[in-house]
């Protein structure tokens, strides 16, 4: 069975062909600056690789191009869309409407778009998308839609609520939704078969690293808390978001450089957070190269994620009761044996104590880095959104 999965921008449109048989993938790529120009990347499993400028005013022209790539020419991969069993669709908010994958109908598509309110840089783009894949796949084709919100509806309304006044709850569903769920779900699975043990049993921090970061609580294999917020600018310090901060210093800003709402929000989405505190780049990577060069700046940006990951490590363990597991995942977790290090060093209260040696040598691969004497099982889990999107997918055009 083919599933076709879909992760759509406003100006982007990234695809994987997996073979659900052995869950491989036959062909990924990326439909790029959409409504500007175009261009699109394409990759097979065996090595063929296509780059080349397109025109892509909309969603559609990209659809048809990505169909062509995978059925015709040297680039394909298949003879036609008819092979494909169905199309699984990343969305980013559900909100309290979706806490589950469905089939996607015209409605559903219009309620996704309806929710481009809390999510204004997503939802209306995987609407576009979904209305244009609507229009170019096969009629008989069923599309699904895995929410990256819906993993987190199961956290209880003290952990989700803002000590706002309740009406504005009610009136603008102003709460946390929390995001990368897809990722939180796919990893803390991954991390509960490979300790051999129920998830049921597991109280697991699972920290997803990222230019985007979250960190969940996952006590049973349910979401009960997470670090994201309202939209995924909450929590801890990111590559050019700001993470939590005093809601007062956002007024005081504001009102000290004029800045509109819109323009406070670009400030703190992308001119803050590794990239705003050390001047120097919102990239992991440039952030330890200058810090171990004597960057100040750099060196308190890597502090502070490291610190701010730790106390959210504390706040879940209390709010768990205990911990089993911590387990990292992302480009920053899955890479960066200096975050784990500097995330892990002063944790023996916790009971966290990781084999340096092994988390300097391991990038990329699922391991253990907790030593025997470790109460907490620490682990590298790398992620998959992509797999657990086409695994649900099939499960629900399966029923
Ligand atoms: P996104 O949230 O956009 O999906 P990724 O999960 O790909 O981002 O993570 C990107 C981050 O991972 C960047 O900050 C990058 O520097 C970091 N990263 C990737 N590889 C390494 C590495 N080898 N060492 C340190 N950091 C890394």
């Amino acid at each position: 069975m083919l599933v076709l999965v879909v992760n759509a921008g406003s100006s982007s449109l990234k695809y994987q062909l997996i073979n659900m048989d052995d869950e491989s993938v036959l062909a990924k790529g990326n439909c790029d600056r959409i409504g500007i120009d175009g261009h699109l990347s394409h990759k097979t499993a065996d090595g063929r690789k296509l780059d080349t400028d397109c025109t892509f005013p909309t969603h559609t022209e990209a659809f048809e191009k990505l169909v062509e790539a995978l059925t015709t020419g040297e680039y394909s991969v298949i003879k036609s869309m008819d092979e494909i069993s169905a199309v699984g669709h990343r969305i980013v908010q559900g909100a309290e409407v979706f806490d589950r994958p469905c089939l996607v109908t015209p409605e559903i598509i219009d309620q996704i778009d309806g929710l481009a309110e809390l999510a204004p840089v997503h939802n209306h783009a995987h609407a576009l998308a979904l209305r244009a894949c609507t229009k170019v796949i096969p009629a008989t084709t069923p599309q699904v839609v895995v929410f990256d919100t819906a993993f987190h509806q199961t956290m209880p309304p003290k952990a989700y609520m803002f000590g706002l006044p309740y009406e504005d709850y009610e009136k603008y569903h102003v709460r946390k939704y929390g995001f990368h769920g897809t990722s939180h779900r796919f990893v803390s699975a991954a991390l509960a078969e490979a300790m051999g043990k129920n998830i049921e049993d597991l109280k697991i921090v699972s920290c997803h690293l990222g230019n985007g970061s979250s960190i969940t609580a996952v006590k049973g294999g349910k979401c009960i808390d997470t670090s994201m917020g309202f939209t995924p600018l909450d929590g801890v310090l990111m590559g050019t978001r700001c993470g939590a901060v005093d809601p007062s210093a956002v007024t005081f800003v504001a009102s000290k450089h004029g800045f509109t709402p819109d323009e406070m929000s670009q400030y703190m989405n992308k001119q803050s957070g590794f990239l705003g505190v050390s001047g120097v780049s919102s990239d992991n990577r440039d952030i330890n190269d200058a810090a171990e060069k004597g960057n100040a700046r750099a060196q308190l940006a890597s502090d502070m994620l490291a610190y701010e990951i730790q106390k959210y490590i504390g706040s879940y363990t209390a709010a768990m009761d205990g911990i089993d597991a911590l387990l990292f995942t992302g480009g920053i977790g899955e890479n960066s044996w200096e975050v784990r290090e500097r995330v892990c060093q002063n944790m023996s209260y916790f009971g966290i104590e990781i084999d340096d040696e092994l988390n300097h040598s391991t990038r990329g691969q699922l391991m253990k880095l907790s030593t025997p004497n470790s109460k907490v099982e620490v682990w590298i889990v790398p992620t998959n959104e992509e797999l657990l999107i086409a695994r649900d997918t099939i499960a629900l055009i399966s029923k």
